[in-house]
């Protein structure tokens, strides 16, 4: 055959789409679609590449076609569906497939990246091969007779490597061995020399291996049951199902009972958490049930980890189940029949920077279908989104209210802060309620959430006389005052800057703090509590996952009475000994400028309210508010989920948002504010030529320069109806005739499809 083969290489690069190669003939036969692939790009740089596709049209290009050099790993490192996957997202999400690559692919697999994936060592013992018979083994034991630790030893070996392996194939680790006989280094080398134990250097697996035995999975009660039924009734007809279950009714054991079941099949799943915190806890769930069939995907777990995870699902005896947050949707896997969306509603979901920003649980879905999949979105507080597809039918829909313990959902008390500040009864954070409750919540030995979405210490610094307050030098953002290291942050690009003793447009020398944060609330309970444990769980005190553990298991424990955090706390946690719930500021959820600022106080507050007594007694929640007649306050302390729900899809309708339509975020970014505002303007007068008023702004966001770059942000308001490739074409057509203009080249142009 002498026809030339073309590939078509995704690469880490923001030009094109996909780039062309040719393939000499010693390296035809290793290359399929998914393959990696090492190329030339430019006079000398070198970048692995995924090959889309193969083919044997010459192309017509003033270039020259290069060779790839080679082809880097035997298999290809995406299967099939995968390609399909990455193809959709860069065209939902307005990206290009090198984002998606850059986004997916661990690093480890890529040349270019400085860390390379090396297998694990680890020294392993065995017995020498002639010894490795029953017989010969006698013979063995006899030699050490005199010796006892010696014996020990060879004890241990036969005792821990005991299952139905043939004697000369068994083999412990060393550092294992010596830990369970307890017997020292020593011991072994003497075993070694006198040649009945060989030790040999091995490549290990860094992923666990689970120790225990498997438990029987848990019998459902009977309304557990019924609501399994109705799922698996709905999946007949439907691809996705939401279970609208509150808090502690038993999700979690329904998810166990489908994934067993799924598991029978021999089919995959995929069981999908919006955040790190809440892996822990699921993972030894599960593990109790499915271990070493359960692989755990984040983002704190490190290359070559995630090297090895990867290549495990590639092979065809890789992980049953993967249990991961957003970005685990891009694994390789070989058959998914479920997946298991928890806590849907969670905005931890949406990937923010850099593209592709997609959202997992809408993707989730899509890469459902290629598998053939069903899904299952669990909440106790769904969003709008899922709500109303469940309720237009396009979702199958099963509701539980009631909790496994029967306890009864806890009672909320609202306190009317701007009353008590009136009557001047309110001295600091704490309502006198508040406080009353959490005295007698201690006396009875039980634990405490208080819940402040802000950290920090105060959110901002005020001059008393001129009302002049702190901004970061490259974002447009108030500083918040964080007292243990004494200095202000700014929490959008994290720079710090020393706090002021005066005022530098006035010379006052009074500033005073406005609002607070988490970091205050600690220290005022420290000096209301002194001898009480208390610790605070937001992003300044969980910068690893180490720390999240620590404090998610002192508190499970009993060693902290009470736990202060932001909304990190509200997410899915089960805690048993939670007397008490506080929220502190209800208002500063509620005034957001968003329309999502309504939905997302809900959540949050029913869920965090949900912490209270999820075992044997009802919990208490106080609620403290300036405004308890407002609508949204009255669903919280009814448990309206519905009520919430219609009131906002009336604003919704009204107002031309999702569920009813589609938004696309387009944001320009320059460093130079003139340059923006017209090239802001010049995009959204030319969308306006093909799109009419579904173009909104451009505006100046609420936060007008981050990083040193200013920011415009124009809005679409897409009939959902309407034909998402027609839209692609004009907005990159449109862009295309914007950036030849050599006036507005260097704008940088972003776009959020469905922004959260
Ligand atoms: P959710 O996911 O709805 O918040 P969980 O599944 O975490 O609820 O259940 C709350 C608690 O009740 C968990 O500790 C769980 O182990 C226990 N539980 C729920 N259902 C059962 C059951 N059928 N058998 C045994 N324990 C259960
Ligand atoms: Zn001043
Ligand atoms: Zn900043």
């Amino acid at each position: 055959m002498n026809e030339k083969l073309y590939i078509e290489v995704i690469l880490p690069v923001p030009l094109a789409d996909s780039y062309t190669y040719s393939v000499p003939l010693h390296l035809q036969k290793n290359i399929v679609p998914g393959s990696l692939v090492l190329v030339e790009f430019g006079k000398s740089k070198r970048y692995s590449g995924i090959v889309a596709y193969i083919h044997t049209i010459t192309p017509i290009t003033p270039y020259e076609i290069k060779e790839i050099i080679a082809v880097e790993n035997e298999q290809p490192v995406l299967r099939r569906p995968q390609l399909r996957f990455w193809e959709w997202l860069s065209q939902y999400y307005l990206c290009r497939p090198g984002e998606v690559y850059k986004a997916v692919l661990p690093s480890g697999f890529r040349t270019e990246s400085a860390t390379t994936y090396k297998p694990k060592k680890e020294l392993f013992v065995s017995l020498s091969s002639q010894y490795g018979q029953q017989d010969s083994l006698r013979i063995a034991f006899d030699k050490v007779k005199n010796a006892p630790r010696q014996e020990q030893l060879l004890l241990a070996f036969i005792e821990y490597t005991h299952d139905h392996t043939p004697l000369k194939q068994r083999s412990i680790s060393k550092k294992d061995l010596l830990f369970r006989s307890g017997v020292s280094d020593n011991v072994l080398a003497t075993l070694v020399e006198k040649g009945i134990l060989h030790t040999e250097e091995k490549d290990v697996s860094r992923l666990n291996n689970y120790q225990h035995k498997l438990s029987e999975l848990h019998l459902l009660k009977d309304f557990q049951q019924k609501a399994y039924t109705e799922i698996v009734g709905n999946l007949r007809e439907k691809d996705v199902c939401l279970l609208h279950g509150v808090t502690a009714s038993g999700k979690t054991e329904i998810y166990i009972r489908l994934i067993a079941e799924t598991l029978k099949l021999q089919r995959q799943v995929l069981f999908l958490l919006p955040e790190i915190a809440l892996t822990t806890q699921i993972t030894s769930r599960l593990k109790q049930f499915f271990g070493d069939q359960l692989g755990v995907y984040h983002s704190k777990i490190n290359n070559n980890e995630r090297v090895e995870i990867w290549n495990n699902l590639l092979s065809d005896e890789g992980y049953q189940i993967i249990l991961g947050v957003r970005s685990s949707i891009f694994l390789p896997f070989r058959d998914l029949g479920l997946i298991i969306v928890d806590e849907e509603h969670e905005p931890g979901y949406k990937q923010q920077d850099p593209a592709p920003r997609y959202h997992s649980r809408n993707a989730a879905i899509v890469l459902a279908t290629m598998h053939g999949a069903k899904v299952i979105l669990g909440s106790a507080t769904p969003s709008i989104e899922s709500f109303y597809n469940a309720q237009t039918g396009k979702y199958g829909y099963v509701c539980m209210n009631r909790r496994f313990e029967e306890t009864e959902l806890p009672e909320i008390f609202p306190v009317d802060v701007k009353e008590l500040r009136r009557k001047k009864k309110m001295k600091g954070i704490f309502s006198p309620l508040l406080i009353e409750n959490m005295k007698q919540t201690l006396e009875k030995e039980e634990q405490i959430i208080l819940f402040q979405n802000r950290r920090g210490f105060a959110p901002m610094i005020l001059c008393k006389i001129c009302d002049w307050t702190p901004k970061c030098r490259f974002c447009d953002v108030a500083l918040t005052y964080h007292k243990s290291i004494h200095k202000l942050t700014c929490h959008y690009c994290g720079s710090t800057y020393q706090v002021p003793h005066v005022c530098p447009e006035c010379d006052n020398k009074e500033l005073k703090s406005q609002g607070f944060g988490t970091e205050q609330v600690e220290e005022e309970i420290k000096s209301l509590f002194p001898h009480v444990a208390v610790a605070r769980m937001d992003t300044d005190t969980t910068q690893n996952k180490k720390n999240i553990e620590s404090i998610i298991s002192d508190f499970e424990k009993g060693n902290i009475q009470i736990l202060v955090g932001t909304q990190m706390i509200s997410k899915g946690l089960d805690f048993n000994g939670v007397g008490l719930v506080g929220i502190l500021n209800a208002d500063s959820m509620m005034n957001f400028p968003d329309f999502r600022a309504h939905e997302r106080a809900y959540q949050l507050m029913a869920q965090v309210a949900g912490r209270a007594g999820r075992r044997k007694h009802q919990g208490k929640v106080i609620l403290q508010t300036s405004h308890p007649e407002h609508p949204l306050i009255q669903f919280i302390l009814s448990n309206n989920y519905e009520g919430m729900y219609k009131l906002q899809m009336e604003e919704r309708s009204l107002f031309k948002y999702p569920p009813l339509y589609r938004l696309i975020e387009i944001s320009l970014k320059h460093k130079n504010e003139v340059s923006l505002k017209n090239s802001a303007e010049k995009y959204a007068e030319m969308l306006r030529m093909s799109l009419g008023d579904r173009v909104i702004g451009p505006d100046k966001p609420m936060i007008g320069k981050i990083q040193s770059m200013y920011l415009r942000k124009i809005i679409l308001k897409i009939e959902i109806s309407a034909s998402l490739n027609t839209l692609r074409e004009i907005l990159k057509e449109t862009q295309n005739r914007l950036l030849e203009d050599v006036v507005f080249k260097s704008t940088v142009i972003q776009y959020n499809v469905d922004p959260v």
